[in-house]
């Protein structure tokens, strides 16, 4: 299999240090609520649960899954849900936690499916923000990184299904 080079980016220890003040401030956010957190698939599954168990709330956790065409590296806007929740949403204060946003294409459609639902709230929270290629505007209430134009992998983010059990994050040199 071939080898990419891959350029450090951000180690395990300020992955977890960034997790820990996001927790924080969404525990002081929602203070003794109860929330739902909705991760999209698979990205998101480490940060998901890492965050998970720094929350001083209640939760309860789903998960959907967005099939979205385009080159491997960015989303072109035809997106469709692959897997759905399998919560009611309506009157729910909602979290949906991305590994990384970058046309915004994605988030763009689930939220507007979301929405639909009625929940009492809906914010976003992604690990990674890369803004230099956003096509859609998404209202990021939370994020711990930003990134350039790199294609970034570990923690959670694949290259071709590969790397995501990486502890850091790394950029993929070519
Ligand atoms: P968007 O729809 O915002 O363009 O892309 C969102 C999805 O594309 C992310 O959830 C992620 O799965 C994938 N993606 C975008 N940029 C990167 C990247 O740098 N690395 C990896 N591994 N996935 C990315
Ligand atoms: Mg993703």
């Amino acid at each position: 299999m071939k080898q990419h080079s891959l350029r450090p980016l951000f180690t395990s220890e300020e992955i977890q240090q960034k997790t820990r003040a996001l927790a924080r401030k969404i525990s002081a956010d929602y203070r003794d609520g109860h929330i739902i957190v909705i991760g999209v698939l698979k990205g998101s599954f480490v940060f998901l649960a890492d965050i998970i168990r720094h929350l001083t709330l209640e939760t309860t956790i789903d998960f959907v899954q967005i099939s979205s065409y385009g080159s491997f590296r960015h989303s072109t806007g035809s997106c469709t849900l692959k897997k759905d929740v399998g919560v009611d949403i309506a009157g729910r204060d909602v979290l949906v936690v991305e590994d990384i946003i970058d046309t915004g294409e994605t988030l763009h459609f689930l939220l507007r499916e979301l929405r639909k639902r009625n929940p009492a709230s809906l914010k976003v929270c992604s690990l990674v923000d890369k803004p230099s290629s956003r096509t859609k505007i998404i209202p990021v209430d939370y994020f711990g990184f930003t990134v350039g134009d790199n294609f970034i992998v570990g923690f959670g983010l694949d290259y071709d299904e590969r790397y995501r059990s990486l502890p850091g994050i790394y950029a993929l040199e070519d």
